[in-house]
């Protein structure tokens, strides 16, 4: 299932052959973003890559992750109020639980989405290319912490 060492090359492959390039930073930014299960915000990315390359700025983060996007290296969640998250580690559509008070998100299993997917298309007629689920609630930890 998870892989990061592999998604992290398919980055930079997808970099390539794009012919984009490849920096020291950007291969930090990949690797964070191929490893990371928290779908970190641009800002978290910052933050993180600048613990090593202390001169990165907030527009090579957001470049990158602009190049990943186009590449389809990265799924973008987008929310209106919040900042964008990304999931490099499974970039293909899947359903996410959010918390709505520590705004932890995380993978449920997407097997019986699949499956509703797949019915809704043979009933409808429609090729689905894509989705977006996102289920709204309280982590167990928040839930453990609610008065
Ligand atoms: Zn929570
Ligand atoms: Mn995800």
């Amino acid at each position: 299932m998870r892989d990061p060492e592999k998604r992290y090359h398919s980055m930079v492959r997808k970099l390539k052959e794009t012919g984009r390039r490849i920096t020291p930073q950007r291969l930090a930014i990949l690797k964070i973003v191929a490893e990371s299960t928290e779908h970190p915000s641009a800002e978290s990315i910052f933050e993180q890559v600048k613990v090593q390359f202390t001169t990165t700025s907030m527009a090579t983060v957001y470049k990158t992750l602009a190049v990943l996007k186009e590449t389809g290296e990265v799924l973008e969640l987008g929310f209106s109020n919040d900042y964008n998250r990304y999931d490099g580690n499974q970039p293909a559509p899947h359903p996410h639980l959010i918390c709505i008070k520590c705004k932890g998100i995380v993978d449920p299993d997407p097997r019986s989405l699949v499956e509703i997917t797949q019915k809704l298309a043979s009933e409808t007629g429609y090729e689905i290319i894509g989705f977006r689920v996102d289920l709204y609630g309280l982590c167990p930890g928040c839930r453990k912490r609610k008065v």
